[in-house]
């Protein structure tokens, strides 16, 4: 039976009014000859629609101008054809044909009462040029360095080269100009763009006028930036993007060195816009950083010149920003990922709603957009990069179409994110979960080493919902078919989550191993709910054995390792066995895996990379290299699975069972969602949760595309000819 918990009354800043403490977030601000309405301050970030997905990033980008940003930015822009970075999605401006998709951009900023800023960039030593296929040039010769390891080099470019890219950037400025752009930055920063390149002396061997001293090699910089401005200073603020400090030995452009060089240069542009190391610095997780964690960077740095200065650090805190800006650490408060899980961020500050803003959960799965070539999509904002191509929006949802009531049981991700969409949209719910907690899976892997923020995801949603009218939540009712048979509602959505499974069977192993039953066995889902290989226990001294605990990792996302870490915590003899050649081998795609590794190796964590793990046995396992076959016999006192998940789909499947009661029962459909459907990342879920309520009573649109896209104008040459 459904038992009714009265949702905890709303706890919100006062409505419609900011709190004073935040004014100053608020004052406006100019930039060269252009200014910024407020200091909010969206710095370029990659999004995986690019060249590809145009209006999908434009309109991207003016949900973000209408939810308050002052400043909104687009990626890198690629200014030149012998520079790109081909397989990463990214904008272009190589000539006048690029120019319309980017002004239907800015115009969508413009609309909003923003600045719209575009980050030009010459990648240099970054750009393999796969599809253009022109030799690279950078500043001095040398392999090219991505993430893809391409087996090409670069040439060094000679003095000519040097005029020829003054050239390009001063068009570039001009045709970015006329596509309607504010601001204008030339990008240096996270190891990427020819301008860092010629800064720091690990990519700069130059022994000519624009290597050596600090001078020299800021003389490239110094020359785009004055010819930027003789091209378009007027009409255009021009902006720096720079490395506040490189992170790559001792030959790296360092701290004091962007230091002296603002001191050298503190009028150059009209703003200095600082980030940290590479980008795997810069956007590093919440598991490894915290907000604002670039304040020693930056702090003093305003004191050096009298432009502006933007730094970032994942914030989402107001008070935090509002201290950074009154303190002079900034003038602007610069958001990439905190403007994707709430393009409103500065809206709801102005507004004192504060605690309506959805804050970014450090996860880094839009960063995955790129690095995947695929399209963005956020956990916390499943309508990023779906506004253009499904008509969603961050803040709104269309009315409900019918009176229809829903149930919605599971109170995970995919439930609450439903839940919340369909309360929005004005339908009567009921949220039926099991436990007496809701959040599911992100409530249970918060408790896991250095993942609380993942709690965000149901704490932005809970509190959302407490303030419709609509929704109940019912705690503690699990339920069954026969229970949802005579309830009277229209339309059920299970949203029942997953479990670990106990075996090896994921990726490498499609069937499972042999595995002796005396062998104590852990899944995540028992490290959560707090059974685990303690020291000393009967279950770990089992065959007289000390206590190697061994992880088999074949999921190869952050799991395995933060298992291993929860474990290594309690004192226990960890071994972490994969088939893949690097510990939580997909995190490269969210830019941790480097800082995964090093910290489990630190912890003194014993890494068996491509090894499967072939049999189980009672006080032993064997594991064999997945490239020769060669075994090998490991003691083990237990082992912990980290292998794939399986949806918990039964109660969908006992309804689908007694499909011909659902007339009498009043019930229209029945669907399952997330990951009791298929289990994937936490985002997956969110998204699959607000699929479900903006098609709740959509009309069927059969076969046809459920989204919209943009497909390439063919040439009017047939042949090439
Ligand atoms: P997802 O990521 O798809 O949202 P989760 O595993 O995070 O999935 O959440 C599923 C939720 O569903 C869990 O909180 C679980 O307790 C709940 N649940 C599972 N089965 C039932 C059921 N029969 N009735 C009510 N709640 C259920
Ligand atoms: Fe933040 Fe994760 Fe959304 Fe990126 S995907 S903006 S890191 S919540």
């Amino acid at each position: 039976m459904l038992e009714r918990v009265r949702p905890s009354p709303r706890a919100l800043g006062d409505p419609a009014s900011r709190d004073p403490r935040h004014d100053v977030l608020f004052e406006p601000m100019a930039i060269g000859p252009v200014t910024a309405k407020n200091r909010f301050y969206q710095v370029p970030h990659c999004n995986g629609g690019g060249y590809r997905d145009p209006s999908a990033a434009a309109a991207m980008r003016g949900v973000k101008a209408e939810g308050g940003w002052g400043v909104v930015f687009t990626e890198q822009v690629e200014i030149h054809h012998t520079s790109e970075i081909t397989p990463f999605i990214e904008l272009r401006i190589w000539d006048d044909d690029d120019v319309p998709m980017l002004a239907r951009m800015a115009d969508a900023v413009h609309a909003h009462d923003a600045l719209a800023g575009i980050e030009l960039t010459y990648s240099g030593i970054n750009g393999p040029n796969l599809y253009t296929r022109e030799v690279p040039r950078g500043c001095s010769p040398g392999p090219i360095l991505t993430f893809t390891s391409d087996p090409v080099q670069a040439r060094g470019m000679d003095l000519s080269d040097i005029r020829d890219l003054r050239r390009w950037y001063r068009n570039a400025c001009l045709r970015a100009r006329d596509a309607g752009f504010d601001l204008i930055c030339l990008y240096g920063a996270h190891g990427f763009g020819i301008i860092q390149h010629f800064l720091s002396r690990h990519t700069n061997h130059r022994t000519d006028a624009y290597g050596g001293s600090l001078a020299n090699r800021a003389r490239l910089l110094a020359e785009l930036v004055g010819e930027a401005r003789d091209a378009v200073g007027d009409t255009c603020g021009i902006t720096v993007r720079l490395a506040l400090e490189e992170l790559v030995g001792p030959l790296g452009f360092s701290n004091e060195e962007l230091r002296e060089l603002i001191e050298m240069h503190a009028e150059l542009p009209d703003l200095w816009d600082l980030a940290h190391g590479t980008w795997e610095d810069c956007s590093a997780t919440s598991r490894f950083a915290g907000e604002g964690a670039q304040e020693d960077l930056i702090t003093g740095i305003k004191a050096l010149t009298p432009r502006p200065v933007v730094g970032v650090g994942r914030f989402t805190s107001p008070d935090t920003m509002a201290r950074q800006v009154r303190e002079g650490v900034l003038d602007f408060v610069g958001a990439a990922r905190p403007s994707i899980a709430d393009p409103f961020l500065p809206s709801k500050i102005d507004e004192g709603r504060v605690g309506d803003i959805r804050e970014c959960i450090g996860c880094n799965i839009c960063v995955t957009g790129d690095t995947t070539m695929s399209l963005a999509r956020c956990t916390q904002n499943p309508s990023f990069m779906e506004e253009f191509r499904k008509g969603w929006h961050p803040e709104r949802i269309a009315s409900r179409s019918s009176d229809a009531r829903v149930l919605v049981v599971g109170g995970g991700p995919a439930g609450l994110e439903a839940a919340r969409g369909l309360g929005a949209r004005g339908y009567d719910v009921a949220l039926a979960e099991a436990s007496r907690t809701l959040g599911g899976r992100v409530a249970r892997e918060a408790t896991l080493p250095n993942l609380a923020a993942w709690d965000r995801v149901r704490g932005y949603r809970e509190s959302q919902i407490a303030q419709l009218d609509g929704v109940e939540i019912y705690r503690e009712s699990r339920m069954q078919a026969e229970d949802i048979l005579g309830l009277g509602v229209e339309h059920v959505c299970i949203a029942t989550g997953a479990r670990w499974r106990a075996d090896a069977v994921a990726r490498h192993h499609l069937r499972p191993i042999p595995h002796h039953p005396d062998m104590p066995t852990f899944t995540p889902d028992d490290i959560m709910g707090g059974r685990l290989p303690s020291p000393g226990s009967e279950e770990r001294t089992a065959g007289g054995l000390a206590g190697r605990v061994l992880i088999y990792d074949d999921d190869h996302y952050y799991m395995g390792g933060v298992i291993a870490e929860r474990l290594r915590a309690e004192g226990m003899d960890v071994t972490l066995v994969t088939p893949a050649t690097s510990v939580s081998e997909w995190t490269a795609f969210t830019l941790e895996q480097v800082r995964i590794q090093t910290r489990l190796l630190e912890l003194g964590i014993d890494i068996r990379t491509t090894r499967a793990l072939n049999r189980v046995d009672a006080s032993s396992v064997t594991i064999a290299c997945t490239y020769t076959g060669r075994e090998e016999t490991l003691d083990a006192a237990a082992v912990v699975y980290v292998t794939s998940r399986v949806g918990e789909d039964q109660l969908y499947r006992d309804l689908v069972a007694r499909q011909s009661e659902w007339r009498a029962a009043g019930i229209h459909s029945v669907r399952l969602i997330g990951d009791a459907e298929a289990p994937a990342p936490i985002a997956w879920a969110v998204y699959a949760g607000r699929r479900y309520a903006e098609e709740l009573d959509a009309p069927d649109v059969g076969d046809a595309l459920p989204f919209r896209r943009e497909v390439a104008a063919l040439s009017t040459l047939a042949h090439g000819g």
